[in-house]
């Protein structure tokens, strides 16, 4: 039994891991230990407090895997709803449906009794604010919800050094079973209804109970196009050690072309428990846990290094 997450996961690693000693599944862990970070107001990048959208709308996106039936349920571009983890199990759990978005994942909520709720707080709209300034002029940001050329001013204000973060949590439950969970506000600044990978299974999300788990954070335009998690899978599945397959899955990022190339991140586990993470920035940690053990333990990830690249046409 083991619980990996993404260092921010440390809010909620312990609840995850006490799900697992009490004898719970997989599943109940990954979502227990998400729902705390979405809860948490001091983390920008999931959930209440998440960074908005330009229009300072925050938009969260989610998603869950069962890696013992690969059944799976994710949510994009939710407004008003805290817990869009818990809103994409019940997607796998009770719709024939694997993703739902926007107005319809809102209804769906509503239709469970999950409560309504504002998730824009005074400090993320405060840095939402603050972003806008730095880059956009004051009749600009007046002008904001009717502008007639809001892609130009998101690719100003989209700073990638500044607006990622997202929440990834991996269990393996007594009985073997394994599940993944992602949760994000996405990008800061974005377009309204921007869908990164974090909702999307085989890009920020892949849980296979015959080889194991992996997920994403960094940026997700990146992930979608390599299908970086089910990459990661698909070369576990080939034989490759769960350390030879992040690598892998990290390096064929090196191939994408085009102008807008930042920073990916990656934790996986295989089914016999062992662990790793990957990135490209150099010094970034994340988190496992143990059911005997007292508290989390942090470790550095392997770093592979991509080369960035971040072209706006002049
Ligand atoms: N992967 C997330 C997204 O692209 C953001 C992040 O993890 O930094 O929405």
């Amino acid at each position: 039994m083991i619980v990996v997450a993404s260092t921010n996961g440390k809010v909620g690693i312990e609840a995850a891991s006490n799900v697992l000693r009490s004898g719970g599944s997989a599943l109940d862990a990954v979502e227990a230990g998400i729902r705390l970070v979405e809860a948490n107001p001091e983390d920008h990048t999931v959930g209440y407090s998440g960074l908005p959208s330009i229009l300072g709308e925050v938009e969260l996106d989610a998603s869950i895997m069962d890696g013992q039936t690969l059944c799976s349920g994710a949510v994009g571009a939710v407004k008003t709803y805290k817990y869009p983890i818990s809103i994409a199990r019940k997607v796998m759990e009770s719709l024939p449906h694997v993703f739902l978005v926007g107005e319809g994942a809102e209804r769906f909520a509503h239709e469970l009794g999950f409560e309504q709720e504002n998730l824009l707080s005074d400090e993320a709209t405060k840095v939402w604010r603050e972003g806008l300034e730095r880059t956009l002029s004051s009749k600009a940001i007046e002008q904001l919800s009717s502008h007639k050329d809001l892609s130009s001013l998101v690719r100003l204000a989209t700073d990638p050094e500044r607006t990622k973060g997202t929440v990834n949590f991996i269990a393996q439950d007594a009985k073997g079973n394994i599940a993944t969970g992602v949760s994000t506000s996405g990008w800061a600044w974005k377009y309204p209804g921007r869908l990164g990978d974090s909702p999307v299974i085989g890009a920020g999300n892949y849980a296979d109970n015959r080889y194991g788990a992996a997920a994403c954070t960094g940026m997700g335009e990146m992930s979608i196009r390599g299908c970086t998690a089910f990459s990661l899978i698909s070369h576990m599945k080939y034989g490759k050690s769960v350390l030879e397959a992040g690598t892998l899955a990290m390096e064929e990022l090196r191939s994408l072309g085009g102008n807008f190339i930042q920073d990916m991140n990656i934790v996986a586990l295989d089914k016999e428990g062992n662990h790793a993470a990957f990135s490209s920035i150099v010094g970034k940690t994340y988190i496992y846990q143990t059911p005997d053990m007292a508290s989390a333990q942090e470790l550095e990830r392997v770093f592979v290094k991509l080369d960035k690249r971040w072209q706006l046409d002049s």
